[in-house]
C-alpha cells in the first residue's frame, strides 16, 4: 500500500502557500434590450431573468438601494427550508416577483418573491441509484425561463419544460445518447432564439461531451453539437470533428474521450454567437485516451457556434491534451473594454487550471492571460498564442512518478460564479488553492460502477498522524479575488480559510455579496474589499446570490446548503478548525429592515454507533483501503473521514452486522437514498475488506467509542 506519500503531502503543503440608462457601463449589451436580435429578451432592472442575469453572464445588477452607506441595515425578509440535506449550487431566477429555484435532486420550487409563499414544486422523481453516475454530488445548478415556460436538466438526464404559472408539466425528453453511460446533467439550460440548450456531466466516467439545442415550445431536438471526434470508422456527425480527430491518437473514443458540457454557456446576440465551456478528458491520463500525445479538441476549451444551426465558428483551447482534470467549462464573462488603448469585445475566463484569460469573443484569439493563484504545471503562457508552457513533471502519464501539482482537479476556480463590475473593471471570483497528487495507475481497467480516470486513487489517501494531518487541512486555502482583468492582476482579496466558497454578485450599490465555507453571508465593499455587513446561515455557501427589486424595494436571495465534491471527496481535508460544516438547505431573502431570525439550527447529526473490535488480516485492510478509495471515498471521505454531508462510514451501525453490510453495499439496500450496491464488480471478500478497513480507521482515528 502506498498511503501517505511524504512527498505528496510536502507537495500539498508547497502549495497552501440594466438598461444603458441604468448605469455607465462599457458595456452595453451587458443590461437593458439586447441589441441586434428581433428575439433578445429585455431585462428589467429589477428582475434576474438569466442566469448571469444577462446574456453575457456578467452577474451585475444596476440596482443601488442596498449600497455602501445602507448596507447595515439589510436585514432577513424570509427563508425557506428545504426538503434535501445534499449540496445547493442553485442560482434562483426572478421574474415578475416570483422566485424560481432548483434544489438538490433536481426539485424545482416557485416562491412568492415578497413573501416566501411556496406557490407550487415539482419533483422529476430522480432514481436515487443515479447518484452514483454522477462525480460531485446530485446537485443542479438552476432553471431558464423563457415564453412562461420553466425550463431544468434532472440529475438522470431528462430536460423537462414546465408551465411556469403552476408547475405543471409541458414537455420532457430524454438528452443522453447511451443511457449504459453515466451521463448526468448539473448544470442550468439557458434559452436562445427560442432553443433551450443543455449539456451533460460525466467526464470522469467514460462518456462523450455534447451540448443539445430543443425548440422551447415542443422540446424536439433542433441541433447537437459533438465536443470530441466519435469513432472515425462512422461518419463524422460534423465536418469540424474531422480536423478535430487528427488531434487524437490510438482508439480514443472507446472510453468516450470526455468534453462534457456540464456548466457555462454565455452568448452575444450581436455577433450572434453562443459560447460553451468543454470539460476535461476521459479518462484523465492520456496514456489510456490519446497514448501517442496530441491537442485532443476541443477538451478544455471554449467553443463558439452559431446558435441557430450548432456549427462551428472558432475554439481557443486552455489546456492542450489536459490531463489534469482542467476543465473549461468555468463561467464566460463577455464585456467590453479598453486594452492597450483599443476597444476589445472579450470574452474573460477562469478555468480550473488557473490562468486568467481574456480573448477576443469576435475571433477567439488571445489577448492575454496570468495566473490568478500559485500555478505549477505551466511556467506561464505563450504571450502570442495563448498556448501554455506546461513543465515536463507535469506530464505524469509518461514520467513514471508521481505529479504534485496545483490547482488540481477541483480547480484554482471552479463552477462557483465569478461576477463583473463595469463601474470598478474588476472581476470577483471565488480562487482556491488546493493541489493534487497525479499518479499513473499503470493497471488500469475501467470500471462500469465507478470513475474511470487512470489516475491512482489509492496511492493518494492521508495518513493517520493527526498533526500531518492537520497541517495538510491548513495548507488549503480559499478567498474571494478582486481581479483587473486588463492588467491582469490582483487588486485586493478577503482570505476564507480553506477552499470552496460561494458564488459572487456585484451591484451598482459598490457591493460584492458573497457567502462562505464557513456559514457567513456577507456583503464587501466592491473597491476595497472591506467587510460591510455579514450575518450566519449556519451552514456553507457555495452557490451565488442574486438581487432583484419588487415595489421599489431591492432584495437580495441566496440558496445556501454546504455539499459539492470538496465535502465528498475530501473528507477531513474539508472540515473547518472545529469540525465538519453541516448541510442545512434553504433559501434565504434579505431586504432593508428585514426582521426575521433564523431558529436554532436544527439538529443534522446522525446516530453513531460504536465501531466493533477491530477485525481482518494487514492484507484484508490494506485490500480494503484500496477499494474504499476508487469506490467509496468520492462520496464518503478520504480515509474513511466524512466532510459532514453524507455518513461517516466510521460510525456505521452495519460495521458490526455482516449481513446489513452485504444489504447495502453489496445488494443496493439504500439505493433510493443515492447509495447503490456494488456487487456486480465486487465481491463478498471485496466488500468484507472494506468493513475490516473502516473497522481499522474508527479505531486508528480514535472514534471507535463514540457511541450516541
Ligand atoms: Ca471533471
Amino acid at each position: 500500500m502506498k498511503h501517505g506519500l511524504i512527498s505528496v503531502l510536502a507537495s500539498l503543503l508547497v502549495f497552501g502557500a440594466c438598461s444603458p440608462a441604468e448605469t455607465a457601463a462599457p458595456a452595453p449589451e451587458q443590461t437593458g434590450a439586447i441589441a441586434g436580435n428581433a428575439d433578445a429578451i429585455k431585462v428589467n432592472a429589477g428582475d434576474w431573468p438569466l442566469h448571469g442575469r444577462t446574456y453575457d453572464e456578467s452577474r451585475h445588477s444596476p440596482l443601488d438601494a442596498i449600497n455602501t452607506e445602507t448596507v447595515a441595515d439589510l436585514g432577513l425578509a424570509w427563508y425557506h427550508d428545504m426538503d434535501t440535506r445534499r449540496g445547493q449550487e442553485a442560482t434562483p431566477i426572478v421574474i415578475d416577483g416570483v422566485i424560481y429555484v432548483t434544489s438538490a435532486w433536481s426539485k424545482v420550487h416557485a416562491f412568492d418573491a415578497r413573501t416566501g409563499d411556496l406557490l407550487w414544486q415539482y419533483d422529476p422523481e430522480v432514481p436515487g441509484e443515479w447518484a452514483v453516475r454522477g462525480c460531485c454530488d446530485v446537485v443542479n445548478r438552476g432553471v431558464a425561463y423563457h415564453d412562461g415556460k420553466i425550463f431544468f436538466g434532472t440529475f438522470d438526464g431528462r430536460l423537462i419544460a414546465l408551465n411556469a404559472t403552476d408547475g405543471s408539466p409541458v414537455w420532457e425528453i430524454d438528452t443522453i445518447t447511451d443511457r449504459d453511460k453515466f451521463y448526468s446533467i448539473t448544470g442550468a439550460p439557458r434559452v436562445v432564439k427560442g432553443r433551450v440548450l443543455i449539456g451533460n456531466g460525466g467526464g470522469e466516467f467514460g462518456v462523450r461531451g455534447y451540448v443539445s439545442a430543443y425548440d422551447a415550445q415542443t422540446g424536439e431536438l433542433d441541433w447537437r453539437f459533438y465536443t470530441v471526434p466519435g469513432n472515425p470508422d462512422a461518419p463524422f456527425e460534423n465536418p469540424i470533428l474531422e480536423m478535430a480527430a487528427e488531434t487524437w491518437t490510438g482508439e480514443w473514443w472507446k472510453l468516450g474521450g470526455g468534453g462534457t458540457v456540464w456548466d457555462s454557456m454565455a452568448y452575444d446576440a450581436e455577433l450572434d454567437l453562443l459560447y460553451i465551456g468543454v470539460g476535461n478528458g476521459s479518462p484523465w491520463n492520456p496514456k489510456f485516451r490519446s497514448p501517442e500525445g496530441g491537442d485532443n479538441l476541443f477538451l478544455s476549451s471554449i467553443v463558439a457556434l452559431r446558435p441557430d444551426t450548432g456549427e462551428y465558428v472558432w475554439h481557443f483551447q486552455t489546456t492542450p491534451g489536459d490531463q489534469w482534470d482542467f476543465t473549461a467549462t468555468q463561467q464566460m464573462i463577455l464585456a467590453d473594454m479598453e486594452i492597450e488603448g483599443a476597444p476589445r469585445k472579450v470574452l474573460m475566463q477562469a478555468p480550473k487550471n488557473g490562468f486568467f484569460y481574456v480573448i477576443d469573443r469576435e475571433t477567439g484569439a488571445f489577448i492575454s492571460a496570468k495566473p490568478f493563484v500559485p500555478v505549477t504545471w505551466a511556467d506561464g503562457v505563450d504571450q502570442e498564442t495563448g498556448r501554455p508552457n506546461i513543465v515536463p513533471e507535469a506530464f505524469y502519464h509518461n514520467t513514471g512518478k508521481p505529479w504534485e501539482g496545483t490547482p488540481g482537479p477541483m480547480g484554482a476556480h471552479n463552477w462557483h460564479s465569478m461576477s463583473f463590475d463595469p463601474h470598478t473593471g474588476l472581476v470577483y471570483l471565488p480562487a482556491q488553492v488546493l493541489g493534487f497528487p497525479y499518479i499513473s495507475d499503470e493497471a488500469f481497467e475501467a470500471s462500469e460502477l465507478t470513475v474511470n480516470l487512470g489516475v491512482d486513487l489509492e496511492a493518494i489517501g492521508l495518513p493517520n498522524n493527526q498533526a500531518v494531518r492537520d497541517t495538510v487541512r491548513r495548507s488549503l486555502g480559499g478567498h474571494l479575488l478582486a481581479w483587473d482583468p486588463v492588467a491582469q492582476k490582483e487588486v485586493w482579496r478577503v482570505e476564507h480559510g480553506g477552499p470552496w466558497n460561494g458564488g459572487t454578485l456585484a451591484t451598482a450599490g459598490g457591493l460584492v455579496f458573497q457567502g462562505d465555507r464557513n456559514g457567513d453571508f456577507s456583503a464587501y465593499k466592491s473597491e476595497t474589499g472591506e467587510k460591510l455587513w455579514s450575518q450566519s446561515v449556519q451552514t456553507g455557501v457555495v452557490a451565488a446570490p442574486v438581487t432583484y427589486e419588487l415595489d421599489g424595494e431591492q432584495y437580495v436571495a441566496i440558496l445556501a446548503g454546504w455539499g459539492g465534491i470538496v465535502p465528498l471527496l475530501l473528507g477531513e481535508l474539508s472540515h473547518n478548525e472545529d469540525g465538519p460544516q453541516v448541510n442545512r438547505s434553504r433559501l434565504l431573502v434579505y431586504k432593508l429592515g428585514g426582521t426575521e431570525t433564523l431558529p436554532e439550527p436544527y439538529d443534522v447529526s446522525r446516530a453513531r454507533v460504536p465501531a466493533p473490535p477491530s477485525f481482518g488480516t494487514p492484507e484484508e485492510i490494506d485490500l480494503g483501503a484500496g477499494i474504499y478509495a476508487r469506490y467509496c471515498s468520492g462520496c464518503h471521505g478520504d480515509t474513511a473521514v466524512s466532510g459532514g454531508v453524507l455518513p461517516d462510514l466510521r460510525w456505521s451501525y452495519a460495521l458490526g452486522d455482516e449481513d446489513t453490510w452485504m444489504l447495502i453495499t453489496r445488494d443496493g439496500g439504500l439505493k433510493d437514498v443515492g447509495m447503490v450496491g456494488f456487487g456486480a464488480e465486487l465481491g463478498d471478500d471485496d466488500l468484507n475488506a472494506v468493513r475490516a478497513y473502516v473497522t481499522h480507521r474508527a479505531h486508528e482515528s480514535g472514534v471507535a467509542d463514540l457511541g450516541e
